[in-house]
């Protein structure tokens, strides 16, 4: 829901970097690059950090198995970490 963040700018909301659950911060993914956090290992969440409830933080969708690369969680697309304000 976007309606009450008229006119503010982003610089109001502090991101810090999460481990990204998807490649669990080593930034590949059965050997390429991870799709999530594209390589760097880690992804910005906004603070305080917020685990996302769909996944558990594991940023997989319920019962996929850690090969299958399409089966991430739609909840926070594979990082783990649910934006503020969001579910
Ligand atoms: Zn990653
Ligand atoms: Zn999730």
């Amino acid at each position: 829901m976007y309606q009450a963040f008229r006119g503010i700018t982003p610089s109001l909301f502090h991101y810090a970097p999460e481990t990204c659950a998807w490649c669990r911060g080593l930034g590949l993914v059965d050997g390429g690059c991870c799709p999530t956090c594209s390589g760097p290992g880690h992804v910005l969440a906004s603070q305080p950090g917020l685990q996302c409830s769909a996944c558990n933080g594991t940023g997989r969708a319920p019962g996929a198995p850690y090969s299958m690369i399409t089966a991430r969680c739609v909840a926070c697309a594979g990082s783990g970490w649910l934006a503020r304000n969001q579910g």
